[in-house]
């Protein structure tokens, strides 16, 4: 069981762990579902975050948005797809976190999420934190000798 003195652990700040936003695969608010899915599907990930002109997150859209907004009654309307906004099928509740906060914190969001999106207090896209990096961390922690 992991004990109480894992609390350094827990008490660590994420701004050494984020995948800063250069490196992160986005989409534009205004984009159309093409690009997107050219993005997504390019990319591999299942998700990536929609930004406005000024970089401040505004959503998430996934391949699987995408292709729910296509759906029709017994085939893909791919025809659809450029005139499709990201805008009008991104998902809003985007969890997020700052740089300032900590494993303990990110550990609950990331039970539901692959990965957090990081903003500062302008909400401007500063990079994300995965699932992997924090497991990868945990790993090293619990196998280390203390
Ligand atoms: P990973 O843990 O590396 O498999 O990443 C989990 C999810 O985080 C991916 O499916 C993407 O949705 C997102 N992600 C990870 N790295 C990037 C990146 N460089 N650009 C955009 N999204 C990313």
């Amino acid at each position: 069981m992991i004990s109480v003195t894992s609390k350094d652990f827990f008490d660590t700040l994420i701004a050494d762990f984020i995948v800063s936003s250069e490196k992160v695969a986005h989409v534009q608010l205004g984009n159309n579902a093409e690009h997107a899915l050219l993005v997504l599907t390019k990319t591999g990930y299942s998700a990536v975050p929609v930004l406005d002109m000024k970089f401040r997150l505004q959503g998430l859209v996934s391949t699987q948005m995408i292709t729910d907004s296509i759906l029709g009654m017994d085939h893909i309307e791919y025809e659809r797809l450029p005139d499709i906004k990201v805008d009008d099928v991104m998902d809003l509740q985007v969890p997020t976190i700052h740089q300032g906060e900590n494993f303990q914190r990110a550990m609950d969001l990331l039970i539901n999420h692959n990965f957090l999106c990081v903003v500062d207090d302008e909400h401007t896209f500063v990079g994300i934190l995965t699932r992997r990096v924090i497991m990868k961390q945990l790993k090293k922690y619990l196998y280390q000798p203390h």
